[in-house]
């Protein structure tokens, strides 16, 4: 096999352990956390040595590339979009994308619920919470919008609430971000949680994550975008 491959194998092979170990530390079990591999702006040729490595959930952050992998790879790999969702690209993305981990946006709800009784189809979807409120450059809705938001995101037949999303503040503690998603989802009575990336996979399987998005531990430092 070639060098890419090893290097992938090797990666995720260390990343994979550090899962074991800290699931073992928190008394958990592996196989409650879904790795999701960050394959976004990797070539598709990165995308076919993780399937073949046994990875079977994807992340993206863009419309057109997810849409351009997914399409490319075997119809039992799953495809997550966690990047900002842009309404006119909600057809598009219900296309192709089995997990919507960003959703922030009743707007964004509504369209994603009609093109989705069109499909007839249901999708898993994450809400995506901000926990810095000042800054507004980034997705999300706050905390103290969740209960309001979850009520109405529920009336929508064709949308089904998986759980929480976060990215934490860079200068915040991770694990105390982590574990104010964990309560806020108790709260709210979801079970999933999208947390944990790269830096910090570790506290957030401490903390309760069900689904960690993984980037550069697993594909190295990441390509600018075309
Ligand atoms: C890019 C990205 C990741 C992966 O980040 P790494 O630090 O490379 O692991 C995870 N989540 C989101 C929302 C991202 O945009």
């Amino acid at each position: 096999m070639n060098e890419r491959f090893d290097e992938l194998r090797i990666n995720l092979r260390a990343v994979q352990e550090k899962i074991e170990k800290a699931a073992s530390a928190a008394g958990r079990e592996p196989d409650e956390i879904t790795l999701i591999a960050v394959t976004k702006f990797f070539p598709l040729s990165d995308v076919r040595a993780l399937y073949d490595l046994g990875i079977r959930n994807f992340g993206e952050n863009r419309d057109e590339e997810g849409a351009q992998k997914a399409g490319e790879l075997a119809s039992d790999a799953l495809w997550h979009f966690q990047g900002q969702i842009q309404g006119r690209k909600i057809p598009s993305l219900l296309e192709w994308a089995d997990y919507i981990h960003s959703l922030d946006s009743l707007d964004h709800a509504t369209k994603c619920e009609r093109r989705l009784a069109e499909m007839g189809e249901s999708r898993a979807f994450f809400i995506q919470i901000n926990l810095e409120p000042e800054r507004t450059d980034r997705g999300g809705i706050t905390l103290s919008q969740l209960p309001e938001f979850i009520s109405a995101v529920r009336e929508l037949r064709h949308l089904q609430v998986s759980g929480l999303m976060t990215v934490p503040p860079v200068d915040a503690d991770p694990a105390r971000s982590f574990a104010q998603i964990a309560a806020a989802a108790d709260l709210v009575g979801v079970e999933g949680l999208s947390m944990g990336m790269s830096g910090d996979f570790e506290a957030a399987i401490c903390a309760g994550a069900t689904h960690i998005r993984v980037g550069s531990s697993i594909l190295g430092s990441r390509p600018t975008p075309a």
